[in-house]
């Protein structure tokens, strides 16, 4: 139609993805009021996903104290599949990665393990040994002669995945348009050792199949983004928005952790504190004494 300015607004569709490995404490909290508001506030989606595909740190038991805690905070998701029903949609992926000559086994075990550090921070770093394996590489494909039925894992070979795509971008609302720097992390695991998918193919391909359209989580997680955005142009997915929030820190500036006991929300929801109010407090960066935003 001539004349006439056709808008066209997409939907945001973000998501809040816990792994049920421990309680959730105020770090989620935040994390999951920034992800429902930003879809909610615009009429969108809100996504609850189980982030379960580490089935040996899976605790399943877990899944109703989120929804229990997601409903104390006053958060209304809806709930989409979690990892544990996608295992197929990750087999794919990796057959087609490998197809194209871009992963390579790793056998080693953590104490053999000569890595570089990697250049950027990751919180599942500790869980991906994100960095290149020299000791693999030296022999791509060769099995040492006692370990031909050891499992392996199998690692993303960086250099050669940013030469298929060329370089990439990708933006955040906060910080803005990014270039891609996957190379940060180094070689990264997708399939470890005893699991079906890493934490970054895994996340990946479920934000394309839950058609997220904004990210959103801890700026701890900002460096895994250049991975995932390389898998995306590797995968042919489509490229989301994301937003990476400040972290809540304690006086010695240390992010909460479920490893790190930081109190829980279950036991905050249990001890009878009000949640919506909490929720309140924490939208207007209000936080309890001893903790800060940064
Ligand atoms: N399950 C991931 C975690 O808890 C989610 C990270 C993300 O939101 O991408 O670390």
């Amino acid at each position: 139609m001539r004349g006439v300015a056709i808008v066209t607004k997409i939907m945001i569709v973000s998501r809040f993805a816990p792994s049920p490995n421990g309680p959730l404490h105020l770090g989620h909290a935040l994390s999951a009021i920034v992800a429902h508001d930003a879809a909610r506030d615009a009429n969108g989606r809100a996504l609850l996903r189980i982030e379960d595909v580490d089935a040996a740190r899976a605790r399943p038991e877990l899944v109703a104290e989120y929804r229990a805690d997601m409903a104390w905070l006053g958060l209304d998701f809806d709930e989409t599949a979690p990892q544990s029903l996608r295992l197929n949609s990750y087999a794919e992926a990796v057959d087609r990665l490998n197809t194209d000559g871009l992963l390579y086994p790793c056998r080693c075990s953590r104490a053999e393990q000569a890595h570089e550090k990697p250049a950027a921070e990751d919180r599942h770093a500790d869980r991906t040994t994100p960095a290149r394996c020299r000791v693999c590489r030296v022999g791509i494909g060769e099995v040492k002669d006692d370990e031909g039925s050891a499992p392996v894992a199998w690692r993303l070979d960086i250099i050669e995945a940013m030469r298929c795509t060329g370089p990439l971008t990708w933006n955040d609302v906060r910080a803005g348009p990014q270039n891609a720097r996957p190379d940060l992390l180094g070689d990264v695991v997708l399939v470890p050792k005893h699991a079906a998918a890493a934490y970054h193919l895994a996340a990946t391909l479920d934000d394309a199949a839950d058609e997220i359209t904004l990210v959103t989580r801890g700026q701890d997680l900002f460096a895994a983004t250049h991975i995932h955005r390389l898998l995306q142009a590797l995968l042919d997915l489509p490229v989301p928005q994301w937003l990476h929030h400040p972290l809540i820190r304690d006086e010695s500036g240390e992010k909460l952790s479920k490893s790190r006991f930081s109190a829980s929300m279950a036991d905050r929801r249990r001890s009878g504190e009000d949640g919506r109010k909490l929720a309140q407090s924490l939208r207007s960066g209000k936080l309890p004494a001893g903790l800060h935003l940064s």
